[in-house]
C-alpha cells in the first residue's frame, strides 16, 4: 500500500498573480495593497467555485482511491490534482474503458486515474486539458462527451479520436497522438 503526497514538489499554479505574493517580502516593504489582496481573494474564491462545480465528477474519481489503496495501488497529489494509480485502477482502465486495449489514463474532475506512475507522467499534459474541460463544463462534461461519442459513432467516425474534447487534448500534446494511434490500432 502506498499513498504519497507530493504537494510540496509541485505547487498548483496561480495564473495572474506575481511570483512570491504569498511569501515574506524580501524588501520588508509594505504588504500587498488592498487591490492586490482583492485580486488574491477573487482568485481563491474563483478556484473554490470551480472546485465545487467539478465536485460531482471528482467524487466519482475519488471512489477509486480506497479501491486502489486496498489492492496495492497508490496516490499522489500533483499540480492540484489527485492522481490514483495501480491495483484495481489498472484493472478498471484495462478492462472497463471501452477502448481497444483499454486506457492508460482517465480524468474524472480533479482526479486522474492511471495504470501506473509512468503512464501518468506520459499522459499528464493531455489529462490536464480534460481537467480544464471538466472545470468549464462541470456536471455537463460526461453527458456531452458521451453524446459526442455516440453521435460520431453513428456517423461512422471514431467515437474517441474524433471527439472534440479529445481533439482539444491531443492538440495540446500532438506527440501523444501518434503514440496513442499505435496504441489503439
Ligand atoms: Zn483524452
Amino acid at each position: 500500500m502506498r499513498a504519497e503526497h507530493c504537494a510540496g514538489e509541485e505547487q498548483e499554479s496561480s495564473p495572474g498573480l506575481p511570483q512570491g505574493s504569498f511569501g515574506p517580502r524580501a524588501d520588508h516593504g509594505p504588504g500587498p495593497g488592498p487591490s492586490q489582496q482583492h485580486r488574491e481573494w477573487h482568485h481563491w474564491l474563483g478556484r473554490g467555485v470551480v472546485r465545487l462545480w467539478t465536485l460531482p465528477n471528482t467524487l466519482l474519481g475519488l471512489v477509486c482511491l480506497p479501491l486502489a489503496l486496498a489492492t496495492g495501488g497508490g496516490a499522489q497529489w500533483v499540480r492540484g490534482v489527485c492522481e490514483i494509480y495501480g491495483g484495481a485502477v489498472t484493472w478498471l482502465l484495462r478492462r472497463v474503458v471501452p477502448l481497444q486495449g483499454g486506457a492508460r489514463a482517465l480524468t474524472l474532475g480533479h482526479v486522474i486515474l492511471g495504470r501506473d506512475r509512468r503512464a501518468l507522467a506520459l499522459c499528464r499534459e493531455h489529462e490536464h486539458v480534460h481537467v480544464r474541460q471538466y472545470e468549464r463544463w462541470g456536471p455537463l462534461f460526461i453527458p456531452l462527451y458521451l453524446g459526442w461519442s455516440v453521435w460520431l459513432g453513428l456517423r461512422g467516425r471514431s467515437a474517441y479520436l474524433d471527439n472534440p474534447f479529445e481533439r482539444e487534448a491531443y492538440d495540446a500534446v500532438p506527440e501523444l497522438l501518434a503514440e496513442d494511434e499505435r496504441w489503439l490500432a
